[in-house]
């Protein structure tokens, strides 16, 4: 029997060893702290409950075109609090049972590697050694904290402290404007947050469509978000209950609060890779397609794998690792195809794009057919009485093929599901538009896009 053992318990140890356990391994899970990993308690799963909950308090404020009056939410710290517990608290639960229903073993340690073939794990007991055929490095990321400032989780925050915070800030300056700054701009300023953005180049979201990111910018202008843009912060003072950020440019920005939002870093530290001949570049274990690191029985899958950090990927990657190991690989079929990834900015309006995007096809001198519909057409868009952003499709001229899609509105994240399905299984636009869909719904949008 195959033995496998797992070193970090998130969305890709999660299902590697579901999976794996399935296909008949013997497999153990050494966790350190709670069965869900970073995604469940600090990142993906508070933060996106944080906003929802600053989403019902923006919606409510809009209430009057809904044909309400005198609507004011206010924030209950502790029912948010408490709200969020819950939450992380259910979802640590089931994915436990899950693992649990398939006869996985989870210990509750720190593990690190003693041989290619052999970890350690150190509990409150003492320490144990356990043999593995196979060993799978799934121990995520951090936030980066950058030497200039001090992160004391009260004036300087990392968005680990956030969840909520200890006071909701009168005014936060966020430090970093890709997607998780963005989306703490939006979660604060729709809890009643003055908030300042630092955004280092002339554009928020560096690196996504300008199109898309110009219709945020508008929304955080009218909103009242300061934009500080091509500045970089280069300290953060923290005294009494006020924080001072300074800038390269000399720009300086008084504040109550101040949140660093400039990327993570990997958790490799302790987990013996050096001495174990695991490559690794800026941190990052080196993985081929099938996530196998330099050591032929060592994997690495999820944020440590320095592919895409996202949750969904750290999921895909720990299953096919379980396929590969376990012989399920179909073949062709085994390698996550990282460029068909969807992804979602949480923000108002929602921002979510999959596959091909129309800066990468000129790049690449690709033609393309872009076609473009606003929500404003949209029947449940105005029933919503949120008619902004757009539906974007990319297909392949000569045969309709569906490329990629961009999606800015209300529910983006949830409607670029269908496009991505067309991604993914190389649909057509006719195919698309072929497909009777509800009515009134948001996604006929995608329909009349594909047309
Ligand atoms: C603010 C924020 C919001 C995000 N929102 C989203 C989102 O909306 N959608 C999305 O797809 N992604 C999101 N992400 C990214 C997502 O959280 C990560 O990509 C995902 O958590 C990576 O999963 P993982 O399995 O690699 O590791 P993690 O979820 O980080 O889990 C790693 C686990 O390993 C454990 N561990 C570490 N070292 C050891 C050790 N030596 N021994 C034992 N255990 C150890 C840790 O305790 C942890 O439980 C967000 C990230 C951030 C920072």
């Amino acid at each position: 029997m195959t033995k496998l053992v797992i070193i970090g318990g998130g969305p890709a140890g999660n299902s590697c060893a579901t999976y794996a356990a399935r296909f008949g391994a013997e497999v153990t899970m050494i966790e350190d702290q709670i069965v869900g990993g970073a995604a469940h308690l600090l990142d993906c799963v508070p933060s996106k409950a944080m906003i929802a909950t600053g989403g019902a308090m923006a919606f409510l404020r809009r209430s009057e075109g809904m044909g309400l009056a005198d609507v004011e939410p206010r924030i209950d710290l502790s029912a948010l609090r408490h709200r969020l517990d819950g939450i992380q608290d259910r979802l640590c639960r089931s994915t436990t049972s899950l693992l649990e229903s398939q006869g996985v073993r989870i210990v509750n340690g720190r593990g690190s590697l003693l041989g290619p073939n052999l970890v350690r794990v150190t509990t409150a007991d003492g320490e144990e050694d356990i043999e593995a055929d196979v060993i799978v490095l799934s121990t995520g990321s951090r936030p980066r904290i950058p030497d200039w400032c001090a992160a004391d989780g009260s004036r300087v925050l990392t968005t680990r402290h956030a969840y909520p915070p200890p006071e909701i800030p009168e005014h936060l300056v966020v430090v970093g404007s890709g997607v998780t700054g963005v989306e703490f701009v939006h979660m604060f300023q729709s809890f009643g947050s003055e908030v300042t953005l630092i955004v280092s180049r002339q554009q928020v979201l560096p690196g996504k469509d300008p199109e898309v990111a110009a219709v945020l910018e508008e929304n955080f202008i009218e909103r009242g978000v300061n934009l500080l843009k091509g500045a970089r912060a280069t300290s953060i003072e923290a005294s009494g209950s006020a924080v001072v950020v300074t800038c390269d440019d000399g720009r300086v920005v008084n504040g109550s609060h101040a949140l660093l939002a400039i990327g993570s870093i990997p958790n490799g530290d302790g987990l013996g890779l050096e001495e174990v001949g695991v490559e690794t570049t800026w941190g990052y274990v080196d993985v081929d397609a099938d996530c196998r690191s330099s050591v032929p029985s060592i994997f690495a899958a999820g944020d440590l794998s320095g592919k895409l950090p996202l949750s969904s990927v750290a999921s895909m990657q720990g299953r096919k690792i379980a396929e590969t190991i376990m012989g399920r690989a179909t073949h062709g079929l085994n390698q996550v195809d990282y460029d068909k990834a969807a992804s979602a900015i949480f923000t108002e309006p929602e921002i979510a794009d999959v596959g091909m995007a129309e800066a990468d096809a000129f790049a690449e001198g690709r033609k393309i057919r872009v076609t473009k519909v606003p929500f404003a057409t949209s029947a449940k868009a105005l029933i919503n009485d949120d008619p902004r952003g757009f539906i974007k499709i990319i297909s392949d001229p000569a045969t309709g093929v569906v490329l990629g899609g961009s999606i800015v509105g209300r529910h983006a994240a949830e409607l670029i599901a269908v496009v991505s399905i067309a991604v993914t299984a190389g649909l057509t636009v006719r195919d698309l538009y072929d497909s009777l869909l509800v009515h009134p719904t948001l996604a006929e949008v995608i329909t009349d896009a594909a047309e």
